[in-house]
């Protein structure tokens, strides 16, 4: 491969094709990941694309193939995830390359001091004949395990909200206000919390947490006053999960008329549903079952590079089963079977793809 790195950080190596067509795939996945994510988050997708160059054994397609190795994708740093693979879309404005880090460091001065220039951000851009992006990436959930299949083709990557809900009561005393003359913002709030649950239960693929809960004055012998609680809700499709929004703010309504407290809410995240390319899914289901693998088509939790890059190209991402449900532990295993199966999917990806290529094109796409 022809090696470079370019503006953003990302480290590039092109496999050229068998002739000059310009045709290109991605391959790739990012290099960084968060403190304690475990030796294989992101980096493994990266290894993937090299193993596979490597297995081809010097054999051509009638495509060029880059391997990619994202950077900054995890946001640790300045606060916005997906730095690299944004870099390939477009999407590092002038606002982001003045963000500042912890320690006032700017994106762009980061950028310089790393020996780039971020003035040729442009030249990190998807080619125009750029076909299709292909990400490996462990699973980091319980799914693949729990169905013991090794790998998963992922069909859309989850919407997400997270909002904030405050139930507003008044404080009293616990030993002289008698129940029925309470205004218990807890309570309130520990009723509404129930129904959140109950709401994940009802609708598949639903995915609802009450990850925080502030409680005021939080002091023995005091009935709450406030409860200020952050909600994180997902799902692949935006239609329910607002319609879920909807239902659940307007069950927070009646709690609170009930219990005469006041209500509040605020937005504070909205992330759409990425769905993945439905003919590139189609053959990586193919690839896997070639290759002797069950298919098996999931959705992913969180986001990934390849979430990016389908704003611009076709995407497919395979999810790699993470081993003892451990998802965020240095601890994390995965099988040398599951990626021995991997690269040979991969490998039956490359054969197949060309008949997607030909059907087809970018700009058709965008
Ligand atoms: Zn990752």
């Amino acid at each position: 491969m022809r090696t470079s790195v370019d503006a953003a950080g990302n480290l590039r190596g092109l496999y050229s094709g068998e002739s000059v067509s310009g045709d290109r795939l991605l391959i790739g996945s990012h290099l960084d990941a968060v403190p304690n994510a475990g030796p294989y988050d992101g980096v493994l997708g990266v290894a993937l694309g090299i193993a596979l160059m490597e297995a081809l054994e010097g054999k051509r397609f009638p495509y060029e193939i880059e391997v990619i190795g994202f950077s900054e994708e995890s946001g640790q740093r300045f606060g916005t995830p997906f730095l690299g693979s944004r870099a390939l879309v477009g999407r590092i404005d002038e606002q982001l390359l003045e963000t500042k880090d912890i320690s006032e460091i700017s994106l762009r001065e980061a950028i310089t001091d790393y020996g780039l220039d971020a003035s040729d951000l442009p030249d990190a851009l998807v080619t125009p004949d750029t076909f299709a992006f292909l990400e490996y990436h462990i699973e980091r959930g319980p799914v693949l395990e729990s169905l013991h299949k090794p790998l998963g083709v992922v069909e859309a990557i989850v919407g997400r909200s997270r909002f904030t809900v405050e139930f507003i009561g008044e404080p009293s005393n616990s030993g002289t206000t008698p129940m029925n003359l309470r205004r218990d913002a807890l309570s309130g709030a520990a009723e509404w919390i129930g129904m959140v649950e109950q709401e994940a239960n009802s609708v598949n693929g639903l995915l609802t947490t009450v990850e925080k809960v502030e409680v005021f004055p939080g002091a023995t012998g005091v009935i709450p006053s406030n409860v200020t609680m952050s909600v994180d809700m997902r799902h692949h499709s935006d239609k329910t999960l607002n319609g879920t929004i909807a239902r659940l703010i307007e069950k927070a309504r009646h709690v609170a008329q009930k219990r005469r407290l006041r209500f509040d809410f605020h937005r504070n995240l909205d992330h759409q549903a990425v769905v993945m390319h439905p003919g590139l899914v189609h053959i990586a289901e193919r690839a896997l079952r070639l290759s002797g693998c069950p298919s098996s088509r999931l959705v992913s939790g969180y986001g990934h590079d390849a979430m990016i890059l389908a704003e611009k190209i076709p995407s497919a991402l395979i999810f790699i089963r993470t081993l003892d449900g451990l998802s965020q532990h240095p601890g994390m295993q995965i099988s040398p079977a599951d990626v021995e199966l991997a690269i040979a999917s991969g490998l039956h990806f490359l054969k197949e793809i060309p008949g997607f290529m030909r059907k087809t094109s970018v700009s058709a796409y965008a």
